[in-house]
Parts: structure tokens; C-alpha cells; sequence
């Protein structure tokens, strides 16, 4: 037995990760159900380091020094379920079996338990930054236990990202935790995309501007405290132009917003915690509404002049208004995803350091910004933050940028250009804040129709109005 750590599995994802690992100097034992790929990988690139080829299962798991550390990169879902019952067998008390999949977190944790009742570790382990981050320097999320993560740690934070000499790894937490931080990372790159999306609009609409011209726009916001990947690469799409046409690449783009599910599985979360992600669940349905061209048809036909003519006096003006109010509704955004982790670590135990959790997302990540060095900043300050809406470099940027998000919201509605993400935003901020929420009201109304009883603002207890009788209050 000679290698290190082990990937079966070997597409796009499994490959990078096995070279990201060879690069680095850790011998990789390979293999993938089709034999075919693992001999094109050692062809092409077995000079990069020390690759262990198997065509059999099992002698890739009689490849692995002990206790053994495999890596599982096969398509999620019944594949992998499928993957791991023919490697139980093949191991030994203490091996690892990592899952780097994009698997549902509560399927991790069946999975987990259902190897550690056999002696050995599961791993769930969220990996973000697509093909290219596998290869050169991924975030990882590994969930699991302490135990596991003596052998992995060493290893990847070696091969993730690095950030002023930080690795884009640590151990979230055992069993699904980290599976459970990859999906709200998800959850918060919808909710980004959504946020810059709308922008975009925004200043097409306001400024009758080219996408050519807001490239540019989005450039010089990079250099500021928006910097991050998915602002560089807006600039980048927005200033394409498409070679057969000749026209704008973002206008020869069907307008349709398609979506793997992870969106979806953070707010179905959400749900479940009672937690709300507004932002997330509003970029989730703004995504599956692009998709229903017939009803945007009928309605377009029968409503295509319900907004008004809509005319930005300073250019200037409006675009420092538009990029104050997607910090103010990212910072929101942001607030709602550390929300969700904090409610699922306390649900399931994971004891989840949040400022650690942005640390992670500094690099390899889809959703990496400079500002996430602010929310590590916000909970090593303050680890009970109760939002970090409130932490004071947030909450600068956000008391500075209210009266540029209502403008924006507000000209937007009249324009009748749809802004769901800041607009939920901005609701969400004034609801926190609000004196008094009409939630009172619907107390009220539960308690009339039936019978579901209320608190007094000046008094402990349930308390209920007799309603179709004399209207005398009784406890509850
Ligand atoms: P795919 O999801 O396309 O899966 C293909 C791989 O799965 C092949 O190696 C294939 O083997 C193997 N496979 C499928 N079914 C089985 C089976 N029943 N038994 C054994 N092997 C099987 O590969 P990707 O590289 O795109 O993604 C791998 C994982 O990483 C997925 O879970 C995916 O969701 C996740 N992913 C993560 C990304 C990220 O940024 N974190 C980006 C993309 C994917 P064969 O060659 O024999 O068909």
C-alpha cells in the first residue's frame, strides 16, 4: 500500500481534485467504473505528481495506506449510495469515505451513521469552485469527525485555496455540517447573482445604458467594497460580444434562469428551521419564474404598458444609488445564510463556528468577496451576534445606504421594473427593525377563527376572547 488518499470517481471534478492532490505531493491512488478514464488521466497528466491507477475497486482500496482516506466524486444521489455499499465491505475499522459530492446534508447524515455503526467515518465534505477551483484551490467544507479530520485536515487545507496564508479549509462540524454549510453557500450565491442581476437592470433601465457601458460600471465597483468574483465576472459577461451576431452576448441569452436544486434545498431548510432567507427564496423563485415563458407571455401581452416612463436626472447619482443598495441588500443577504447555519448547528448539534465558516469562503468559492473578511471580523468580535445586520461595519454600510435603497425600490416599482431580491431586502430590514409588526393583527385573527389563543403585551400567559360570545378575554 503505497498512497496517501484515494478519488474514485473520475470526471471533471475527480480528476482536478486527484492532480490538485498529486500537485501538492500526496500520492493518489485512482479509479473510476469505467476504466477508461483513469488510464487518460495518468496518460495526460501522470507526470504531475505520483498517481496509483486501479481498474478493480478493490485493488484501489488494497493501494491505500492505512487507515485508509477515500475520496468519492461520483455523481450524486443513488450513485454514490451505490459507490459506498461496495466499498464497506473492502475496508477496515477506522478508514475514511469521503463524499465531495453536492449530496443533501440529511443524506449525509443517514449515511454517516449508517458507517459508523460499522466501525468506519463518513465525511460529507462540501467542495465549491467548480472544475477550475478542484484543480487549483477549491473552499472545503468537511463535515465528520475530529478524528477523520487529523488524517484530511493536513491534506486539504494544503490543496484548498489559500488566502494571506490562510488555507479555504477547516472542519465545520460532524456529520452533515458541512454538506449543510455548502448548501446555504449555495443558497447565498443565488441570492448574490439575483442581487447583481437586478442591479444590472436596474442601470439598464435607469440609464438606458449599454451592457457594454455597464460592464464597465460593475469594473470600477470591484474596486471597491464589493469586490469579489461574481462582480469581476459580471463585468466580464456584460462586456462580451457574441462573434455570430455581433450584438451583446447577455441579449442573445435565452432569458430563462435554469437551476440545479441546491437553491431550493436551502430554502426548503429554511422552512423547516423557520428561519427567513428572504433573499435566497426570492432569487430561488426569481430563477424557476424566468421559466414560465407562457404565463410571462399572456401577461406581457395583456400588461405591457402597466409601468411609467422612468427618466434618472444624475447619472452619477443613481449609479452610487444602485450600488449602496446591493451592499445593503447583499449584507442581508449574508445576515439571513449565517442566520440558517447558526439555526441548523443548533438543530443538529454542529456546533458551527460562524466567523470560521466565512473564512472558508474567502477563496476557491463561487461567492469568495472581500467583505467576508468583515463577517469573520463580526463574530470573532461578537460571537453571539444576535444578526450581523447589527455588527458595526455592517450596520455602517447599511444606515448610509437606506435612503439610496428606498429610492432604488421605489423608482424601480414605479418603472415597474421588478427588483424581488431588493425589494424583499429592504422589507426585511424595516421589519427587523420595525416598533410594532402587524403580526399582532394576525395573532388576532388566529385567535377569532380559531380559538389559537395570543399573548399580552402587559401580561404573562395565553390569553383567548370569547369572540361569538360576550367578547370577555379568558386564559388560553
Ligand atoms: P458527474 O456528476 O457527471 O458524475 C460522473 C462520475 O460518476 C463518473 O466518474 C461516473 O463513472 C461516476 N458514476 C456515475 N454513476 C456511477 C455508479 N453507479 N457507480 C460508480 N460510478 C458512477 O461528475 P462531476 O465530476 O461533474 O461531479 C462529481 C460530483 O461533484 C457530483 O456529485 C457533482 O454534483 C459534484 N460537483 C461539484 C461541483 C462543485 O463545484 N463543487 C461542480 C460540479 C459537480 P463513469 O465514468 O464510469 O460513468
Amino acid at each position: 500500500a503505497t498512497a496517501q488518499i484515494g478519488v474514485t470517481g473520475l470526471a471533471v471534478m475527480g480528476r482536478n481534485l486527484a492532480r490538485n492532490l498529486a500537485r501538492n505531493g500526496f500520492s493518489v491512488a485512482v479509479h473510476n467504473r469505467s476504466p477508461e478514464r483513469t488510464r487518460t488521466l495518468v496518460a495526460e497528466h501522470g507526470d504531475e505528481g505520483t498517481f496509483v491507477p486501479s481498474e478493480s475497486l478493490a485493488d484501489f482500496v488494497g493501494s491505500l495506506e492505512r487507515p485508509r482516506a477515500v475520496i468519492v466524486m461520483v455523481k450524486a444521489g443513488a450513485p454514490t449510495d451505490a459507490v459506498i455499499d461496495e466499498l464497506i465491505p473492502l475496508l477496515e475499522e477506522g478508514d475514511i469515505v469521503v463524499d465531495c459530492g453536492n449530496a443533501h446534508f440529511a443524506d449525509t447524515r443517514r449515511r454517516e451513521e449508517a458507517l459508523r455503526a460499522q466501525g468506519l467515518h463518513f465525511v460529507g465534505t462540501g467542495v465549491s469552485g467548480g472544475e477550475e477551483g478542484a484543480l487549483r484551490g477549491p473552499s472545503i467544507m468537511p463535515g465528520g469527525s475530529a478524528e477523520s479530520y487529523q488524517k484530511l485536515g493536513p491534506i486539504f487545507e494544503k490543496i484548498a485555496a489559500q488566502v494571506e496564508g490562510e488555507s479555504c479549509c477547516r472542519h465545520v462540524g460532524p456529520d452533515g455540517a458541512g454538506h449543510f454549510v455548502k448548501m446555504v453557500h449555495n443558497g447565498i450565491e443565488y441570492a448574490d447573482m439575483q442581487l447583481i442581476a437586478e442591479a444590472y437592470d436596474l442601470l439598464r433601465a435607469g440609464l438606458s445604458a449599454s451592457p457594454a457601458e455597464i460592464a464597465e460600471i460593475f469594473r470600477e465597483w470591484n474596486g471597491g467594497e464589493l469586490e469579489s468574483f461574481l462582480i469581476e465576472i459580471t463585468a466580464e459577461v456584460l462586456g462580451h460580444t457574441d462573434a455570430a451576431t455581433g450584438r451583446a452576448f447577455v441579449d442573445v441569452v435565452l432569458d430563462q434562469a435554469e437551476q440545479k436544486g441546491t437553491g431550493r434545498w436551502t430554502v426548503q431548510s429554511a422552512l423547516d428551521l423557520g428561519i427567513p432567507i428572504t433573499g435566497i427564496a426570492e432569487a430561488t423563485f426569481a430563477r424557476s419564474l424566468s421559466g414560465h415563458a407562457d404565463q410571462r407571455e399572456a401577461a406581457r401581452r395583456v400588461f405591457a404598458d402597466a409601468g411609467e416612463k422612468w427618466q434618472v436626472d444624475d447619472r452619477d447619482t443613481f449609479v452610487e444609488d444602485v450600488r449602496r443598495a446591493l451592499l445593503a441588500s447583499k449584507i442581508v443577504a449574508y445576515a439571513q445564510g449565517f442566520d440558517h447555519i447558526r439555526a441548523g448547528s443548533r438543530e443538529y448539534d454542529w456546533n458551527i463556528d460562524l466567523g470560521g465558516t466565512a473564512t472558508i469562503w474567502r477563496g476557491g468559492c463561487i461567492i469568495r468577496a472581500r467583505f467576508l473578511d468583515r463577517i469573520k471580523e463580526a463574530y470573532d468580535g461578537e460571537p453571539d451576534l444576535s444578526t450581523l445586520l447589527v455588527a458595526p461595519w455592517f450596520a455602517e454600510r447599511v444606515s448610509a445606504g437606506v435612503p439610496a435603497w428606498r429610492r432604488v425600490v421605489a423608482d424601480a416599482a414605479r418603472a415597474g421594473v421588478p427588483t424581488p431580491a431588493f425589494a424583499s431586502s429592504l422589507a426585511y430590514f424595516d421589519a427587523l427593525r420595525a416598533e410594532r409588526l402587524p403580526a399582532a393583527l394576525i395573532q388576532g385573527l388566529r385567535d377569532n377563527f380559531g380559538a389559537h389563543t395570543y399573548h399580552r403585551v402587559d401580561r404573562d400567559g395565553s390569553f383567548h376572547t370569547l369572540w361569538a360570545g360576550d367578547r370577555s378575554e379568558v386564559e388560553g
